[in-house]
């Protein structure tokens, strides 16, 4: 409650910026750090290229190479409990592929992400409510590929050929929905994590190059949440969104054709869209374009109004790296 009036206060776009640690092959390589970590605490992190005056960024919470997926949740957590008061929330993995977006979000079976972390979370919390509220949770695990919406809790669905078309429909007042959407009833966390690996395995096993389909596709989890108060008898419906983002990596035009080309521009017309969708929604504009990509017309009832929003900015450390680096952080004071 106190969480959520600080929020109210400052406005409800929240940006985290992570980056991993450099990896085996990087320091094999001699590869050096191009961030600067020391302000992490009051929320600065600092660009030190060669030769170029430094830049510092300023963010909602930055987590250096050594934050864990621990340290990370427990700024997200009241996000989570958010969704339990009737709030919409929507949560964001965006970078270039290979700085960790995946890694924030599912995590691995040893370091379990914000997705798992987010559902364990609001278990706990209903228990603590059971008192004065009854909730019911489901689940929905999706994919936009190429402007196309693919249901990953279906079996048996290949990249590319969607077997039922999959649609945003309008069903009332700000309220979209996708007809024929698997929504996976959940009881508790151990039915949660049955759902995400079902999903993700859907993901792996349907693309001949899974890494590579998966840094072109936005992967997204819609947890539905239905509140009663067993006292005074009001409901609540709310949706918290859990999305790994395509990569925002450029390609340059001249290295792609046919499919990939499409692909490519896919991609950026998503992502910019989602670009300027937030910082409409951040400075309070009038018209805000939700219309221009699938992945903003699927998630509009959940961004702006008095829905929250968090983008987690997901950086490589490695100085070879710095141009796309520097586009991701512009990308995020874009949106601030
Ligand atoms: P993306 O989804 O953005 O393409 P991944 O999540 O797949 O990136 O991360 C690339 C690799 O780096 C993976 O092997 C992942 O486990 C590792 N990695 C990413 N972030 C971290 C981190 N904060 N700590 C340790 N390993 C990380
Ligand atoms: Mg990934």
């Amino acid at each position: 409650e106190l969480y959520n009036k600080v929020l109210e206060l400052k406005g409800n776009i929240r940006v985290f910026c992570r980056c991993r640690p450099l990896n085996g092959e990087e320091i094999a390589a001699g590869a050096s750090m191009a961030i600067d970590f020391e302000s992490a605490k009051d929320g600065e992190l600092t660009v030190k290229s060669n030769g170029a005056p430094k830049k510092t960024f300023k963010f909602d919470a930055v987590f250096g190479p050594l934050a864990n997926q621990a340290d990370v949740f427990e700024d997200t957590a009241p996000f989570a409990a958010s969704v339990l008061d009737g709030y919409n929330v929507c949560i964001f993995a965006y970078g270039q592929t290979g700085t960790g977006k995946t890694f924030t979000m599912e995590g691995t079976d040893e370091a379990r992400g914000v997705n798992f972390r987010t559902l364990e979370e609001l278990f706990h919390i209903i228990k603590e409510r059971q008192q004065q509220f009854r909730y019911d949770i489901s689940v929905s695990v999706l994919e936009v590929y190429n402007e196309q919406i693919r249901d990953l809790l279906v079996t048996g669905t290949q990249p590319g050929v969607v077997t039922r078309r999959l649609e945003i429909r309008q069903v009332g007042e700000g309220i979209h929905h996708v007809p024929g959407l698997v929504e996976a009833h959940v009881n508790n966390t151990s039915e949660v994590w049955e759902v995400l690996q079902t999903g993700s395995n859907a993901r792996a096993v349907s693309s001949t190059n899974a890494n590579e389909h998966s840094s072109r596709s936005h992967c997204i989890h819609c947890v539905m949440v239905k509140g009663e108060n067993l006292l005074n008898g009001e409901c609540t419906r709310s949706k918290l969104w859990l999305v790994d983002l395509a990569g925002s990596e450029r390609v340059a035009k001249t290295e792609v054709q046919g499919e990939r080309l499409k692909e490519t521009q896919n991609i950026n017309r998503s992502l910019s869209a989602l670009g300027d969708v937030i910082s409409s929604l951040a400075t309070k504009s009038p018209h805000i374009p939700f219309r221009n990509s699938k992945l903003t017309h699927l998630l509009q009832d959940s961004l702006g109004g008095d829905s929250k929003t968090l983008m987690f900015v997901q950086i490589s450390p490695n100085e070879n790296d710095l141009s796309e680096t520097l586009c991701s952080l512009n990308f995020a004071s874009r949106v601030k």
